[in-house]
């Protein structure tokens, strides 16, 4: 087993003549990077450290995600704006590549990106769902057809890689409800990085193949989420990888707010006014706000308040219960639901992801498993986007917070759909048609169509 490094400690923070803190890209580790920023399209990083989210104390930009010295709460990572806002405009931004690394001034990462083109995934207008809904203008932003993996995932390993690149670890992990599992072994198989991952035992088929593919070390673990997650956390401190979503998690869940920016750059440069996404942990939820509040403070858009709604399923609710709860706090439940990927039982941003809800103006909510089929079967049937149980999910919150006059249905909503149906055909296989078998015989077809006509309504 190979050990990753430590990065050297006297090469980070130190201020360049403009302020900018130099780091070391493609560090070795014990080689000190005094300066590696002299590129043409790119002029060193904006992030100076970390900083704890509840107390503010500071830390360096090393492979930490707690915070130690004080109060053990969430670390962030820490941007210099006002380098960011000098550097940055729509003109800049559009004229960069079709990926997340459009936004590569505000994501923390020193020198050259791990590029699999994630990113830059399409905002359809939604039309006939939005008219089945009664809404006016509604889009389906669709990272179910991400890359390379097709989901969400991709965005907040390509970010975390590299800085695992960065800092000099040589084997990357997680802990995984799936799509990361299958995100984090493809990325490190293109980057020629080590990879040992870790899921609950009992994953979709299609979740389970699409990470052994790339050749991982992969552990099915015989327990839940929570389980896997606390085993990795203590795998973490012993073998001293590089756990995307343990001690890389500020640099991981930056990767979320690029949702945030090609939203507001996709509708043309403006906010949308309600999003809905599904809640896992709780961090893209946190961090689509993040990107929002990023662009409008650089300028980039006009300041205008947007709600948020967060979905989850009835099976694993945590977040939707302490919400209709009125409570700031999560009480971990036990996971049971086909919408395997957002189970999480203890969800670590979930008390950050209800504050957002509430100051906004959003809610959350929860649908039951039969509920998300529908949610799976209605976007498909409407607008074609086959997507898996989060994105079901999330369609079937959304109809729900229609239904209750949750969602004026005079603004701009977007729907964050987050991975791809062909991962999780399991939960829908027994509840969608049969095909009609027939011969190769125009008689046979014959009565096949006149059987599938007496069925449904003719094809007009
Ligand atoms: C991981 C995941 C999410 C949400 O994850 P958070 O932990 O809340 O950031 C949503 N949808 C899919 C498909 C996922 O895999
Ligand atoms: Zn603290």
């Amino acid at each position: 087993m190979q050990q990753a490094h430590e990065y050297p400690t006297h090469s980070i923070g130190f201020k360049s003549k403009g302020g900018l803190p130099l780091l070391a890209s493609d560090s070795l580790p014990g080689v000190t990077v005094t300066a590696t920023l002299s590129r043409s399209t790119f002029s060193g990083p904006t992030f100076t450290g970390l900083r704890c989210k509840e107390c503010g104390h500071a830390y360096e930009a090393s492979a930490r995600h707690v915070c130690e010295d004080v109060c053990f709460g969430p670390l962030e990572v820490v941007y210099d704006y006002e380098a960011i806002q000098q550097r940055v405009s729509r003109a800049t931004i559009e004229a960069g590549p079709a990926s997340i690394w459009r936004y590569r001034d505000f994501l923390p990462i020193a020198g050259d990106p791990i590029d699999v083109g994630t990113g830059f995934t399409p905002l359809l207008k939604a039309g006939n769902l939005a008219r089945r809904l009664g809404l006016r203008s509604l889009y389906i932003k669709n990272d179910g057809v991400n890359m390379p993996t097709l989901s969400f995932k991709d965005r907040v390993v390509s970010v975390a890689l590299t800085r695992a690149r960065e800092l000099g670890f040589t084997t990357v992990s997680c802990a995984s409800t799936g799509n990361l599992a299958n995100s984090t072994a493809a990325i490190a198989a293109h980057a020629g990085l080590d990879c040992c991952v870790f899921i609950p035992s009992d994953l979709e088929l299609g979740k389970v193949l699409g990470t052994l593919i790339y050749n991982p070390t992969l552990m099915a673990v015989k327990g839940n989420y929570d389980q896997v997650n606390r085993l990795c956390s203590e795998v973490a401190n012993t073998y001293g990888w590089g756990f995307v979503n343990i001690n890389l998690r500020p640099y991981y869940s930056e990767g979320s707010k690029t949702l945030g920016y090609e939203v507001i750059e996709q509708l043309g440069w403006q906010l949308p006014d309600h999003i809905v996404a599904p809640l896992a942990s709780g961090s893209l939820f946190t961090k689509i706000r993040k990107g929002f509040d990023e662009f409008i403070k650089v300028g980039l858009v006009d300041h205008k308040p947007v709600r948020f709604s967060g979905a989850q399923a009835e099976g694993c609710s945590p977040i939707a219960q302490a919400f209709a709860a009125g409570r700031d706090f999560i009480t971990p439940v036990k996971p049971n639901t086909i919408a395997k990927s957002i189970a999480i039982g203890n969800p670590a941003d979930g008390p950050y992801a209800i504050d957002i809800a509430n100051r906004t103006g959003g809610s959350i909510a929860a649908v039951s498993d039969a509920e998300i089929i529908d949610g799976i079967k209605l976007l498909a049937e409407t607008e074609g986007v086959f997507t898996e149980t989060a994105g079901g999910t999330t369609i079937a919150v959304l109809k729900k917070l229609v239904e209750q006059g949750k969602i004026n249905p005079e603004e701009t909503t977007v729907a964050y759909i987050t991975g791809n149906g062909l991962k999780t055909t399991e939960a829908i296989a027994s509840s969608i048609g049969e095909p009609y078998l027939i011969e190769a015989q125009l008689d046979s077809f014959n009565a096949a169509w006149k059987r599938a006509q007496a069925k449904a309504p003719s094809p007009t």
